[in-house]
């Protein structure tokens, strides 16, 4: 991608009115717009960032044999109502309006009720079973406060998967694969060592859930934390699980950290207050076992913007950062070694981004290297001849390359 192609502007200081980091730099950097509190759109940068995100997502739900399909955002009153979930007692962050004809409709916060409703015209027999399926959807809650930008949005991008089991072990087990999975999600997202499976509130059957949970002070959650011994409880249920774990609240430190990440053994609750039933062995009515699987995927980039910047920008890791490069010429010959250069990389698949704004000195263009946070920048110059110069952003490395040796780091 050329530069100049690009629509976006990076800005010195962040809009007045944005007081959260990862929002603030997000948008300085041309990464997102903010729209309003609470909803933020994804520009070209930033969605190239949030689709390789969703693809180590989409990779590791493979691994488990989940499927991907789209649920819809308007939301059928009937189906929530079964559940008691419709009630915005029950559920105080529902966007709802009507229909023309009067009709009441929701807005998609979260999507068990109706994937479970959908699953009642494909699931009669034991034979149908398991059944694990996921989707990527933009979520919709009338959040009460919206002042952790991306991070707690009215609108955000979440992945949610289901799976439907015969029995409860069955279902035990694929909850124990899919806690793996996710682990694996965290640790090729950058954030692994700093995110711990955590106790938190349970449901009807089960005394706990699971929340993933990453260490950063712009997190809203506060864990209590044993590092060593990998033991982290939500505050919320940290008396019942203290005396379920046999530690002492004194063990444990007292941390800040974001939910990216949340997993819940329904058990057979959903299928007891919708009526998805099927028939087992012997040919007997029997209750589906039910696990529901959520990842804050834009939450997680948020979560990572945070952590991962300095104060001259964003530093993102190199699996999910927008462009590989960042191309930078100095002078006549330095420009056209970087034209070659450009149309090279561009021929190899490695992902370049070529400053070629002919008006912006080289001092903005390092600058805006920076703030991108994009891994590599490469000058090429006058001076330094057939030579390349690499800078590393995450370390600060400078190295000087001959042409060879850049193709072989890239
Ligand atoms: P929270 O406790 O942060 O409000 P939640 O428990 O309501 O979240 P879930 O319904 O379990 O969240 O949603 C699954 C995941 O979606 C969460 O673990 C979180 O990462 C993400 N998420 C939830 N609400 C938001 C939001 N308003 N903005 C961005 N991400 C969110
Ligand atoms: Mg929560």
């Amino acid at each position: 991608m050329r530069r100049t192609q690009l629509f976006t502007k990076t800005l010195k200081n962040p809009p007045a009115d944005e007081v959260a980091k990862n929002a603030q730099l997000l948008i300085r950097a041309g990464y997102v717009y903010k729209e309003m509190a609470g909803a933020y759109a994804y520009l070209p940068l930033g969605l190239r960032v949030l689709e390789k995100i969703k693809q180590i997502v989409r990779e590791e739900m493979q691994a488990v044999n989940s499927d991907e399909l789209i649920m819809t955002t308007l939301q059928n009153k009937d189906v929530w109502q079964a559940s008691g979930r419709w009630d915005s007692e029950a559920v105080d962050v529902w966007f709802k309006s009507h229909l023309q004809d009067g009709t009441e409709v929701g807005f998609g916060w979260t999507h068990e009720e109706p994937i479970v409703e959908m699953l009642k015209n494909y699931v009669h027999s034991y034979k149908d079973l398991p059944i694990s399926i996921y989707e990527f959807q933009t979520k919709l809650r009338n959040e009460l406060r919206a002042k952790s930008g991306i991070m707690r949005g009215r609108e955000f991008v979440m992945k949610d998967m289901y799976s439907f089991h015969a029995t409860a072990d069955d279902l035990a087990k694929y909850y124990d694969e899919v806690i793996e999975a996710y682990k694996r999600v965290y640790d090729r997202l950058g954030i692994g060592e700093d995110t711990y499976v955590t106790f938190a509130s349970g449901g009807a059957f089960t005394k706990f859930s699971h929340e993933f949970q990453t260490i950063t002070d712009a997190g809203e959650d506060v864990i209590y934390l044993h590092r060593e011994k990998n033991i982290a409880v939500n505050e919320e249920v940290i008396d019942e699980a203290v005396k379920e774990l046999g530690v002492s609240k004194d063990q444990l430190e007292v941390v800040k950290t974001a939910e990216v990440g949340n997993i819940f053994n329904f058990g057979t609750q959903k299928t007891d207050e919708m009526g998805l039933y099927y028939t087992d062995k012997d040919g007997k009515r029997a209750s589906l076992h039910i696990g529901s699987y959520g990842i804050g995927i834009t939450r997680v980039m948020g979560v990572i913007a945070e952590k991962m910047s300095d104060d001259k920008g964003l530093v993102w890791p190199e699996n999910i950062a927008p462009y590989k490069v960042y191309l930078i010429s100095i002078g006549q010959e330095g420009e056209k070694k970087a034209e070659e250069l450009y149309a090279e990389l561009i021929d190899r698949n490695i992902e370049v981004i070529y400053d070629d704004r002919p008006n912006a000195r080289p001092g903005e263009k390092f600058a805006d290297a920076e703030l991108m946070g994009i891994p590599l920048r490469v000058t090429t110059s006058d001076r330094l001849g057939d030579e390349f110069e690499v800078l590393y952003r995450q370390s600060g490395e400078t190295r000087q390359l001959t042409h060879e040796q850049l193709l072989a780091i890239l």
